[in-house]
């Protein structure tokens, strides 16, 4: 068991990535504490975890619900070894057409809650625990429509080394997971049909080296292991978990072809 005796927090832990990466930790020991608006899902993850998990409803945007839910978590288990800051949203924000509500939105909650649920969870968590953010690849792809949620990312990639500096004192570790496309409810209309799907996943295919989409399960186990103590002299770094989209693009399905006729 790699995270036996541990205990951790995942906000967004009731679907996709958190989700899973929740299964792994309960797999491997773990106490976790969950958290997300949605009550329902919330219920159906805790179902799934078993009693090993702690569901907590929260708006990470929400400061105080924040503190208050990582309060309980700590009181139920005892202080945190391990937090996963990952709740995330999308969001549209073309150029031309963007609205600053939704703009605001998607910093409000892929960044500032980001920085403030680590401030809330700092007096919670033990010397030398492991912080883990989640990042993206599409905070350096410049994919279109995505102003607010590249800048949101790259922030969060940035906020991190100062994080590791301020937190280095205390032991704690901190480190950025940068997914690629990841097969979770985010992607929403793409991926709303068996047919839909099938168009996103040759899309997502075609422009990955490794060719496909990726799959949760695939971040879950990055995160384990940052957050474990196999990780324990890793600090300050950001791990792409890509399939090779972001170091290797020429090495993508569509320029093989390319390749092989130069
Ligand atoms: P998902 O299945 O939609 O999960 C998003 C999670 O965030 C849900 O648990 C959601 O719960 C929670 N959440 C959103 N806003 C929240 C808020 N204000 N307060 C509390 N919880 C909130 O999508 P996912 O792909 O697993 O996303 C997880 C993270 O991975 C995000 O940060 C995302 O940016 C990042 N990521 C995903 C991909 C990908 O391709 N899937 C790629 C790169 C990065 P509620 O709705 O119940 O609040």
């Amino acid at each position: 068991m790699r995270l036996a005796n541990k205990t951790a927090l995942i906000t967004g832990g009731n679907s996709g990535i958190g989700l899973a990466t929740a299964k792994r930790f309960v797999a491997e020991g773990a106490k976790v504490a969950i958290t997300g608006r949605n009550v329902e899902r919330l219920e159906a993850a805790a179902h799934e975890l078993g009693p090993q998990a702690l569901a907590l409803a929260a708006d990470a945007t929400d400061i105080a619900a924040t503190e208050a839910a990582i309060a309980k978590a700590a009181d139920r288990f005892g202080k945190l070894d391990i937090l996963f800051a990952n709740a995330g949203i999308p969001g549209q924000t073309p150029v031309g057409s963007a609205s600053l509500e939704v703009f605001e939105q998607v910093i409000r909650t892929n960044l500032t809650s980001v920085f403030f649920t680590v401030q809330a969870a700092l007096p919670h968590l033990n010397d030398g625990a492991s912080i883990i953010l989640n990042g993206s690849v599409i905070s350096v792809l410049g994919n279109p429509g995505y102003s607010a949620y590249a800048a949101s990312k790259a922030g969060v990639t940035a906020m991190a080394r100062v994080l590791v500096s301020e937190l280095s004192p205390r032991g704690i570790r901190v480190n950025v997971v940068a997914p690629g496309a990841i097969r979770t409810p985010i992607w929403g209309a793409a991926i709303a049909t068996p047919e839909a799907e099938k168009i996103f996943e040759a899309r997502i295919g075609a422009t990955t080296p490794l060719g496909h989409i990726g799959e949760p399960e695939n971040i879950a186990n990055t995160v384990l292991f940052l957050a474990s103590d196999e990780a324990a002299h890793i600090t300050g770094q950001q791990l792409f978990v890509d399939g090779g989209a972001t170091s290797s693009p020429a090495g993508a399905p569509i320029f093989r072809g390319q390749a092989a006729r130069q």
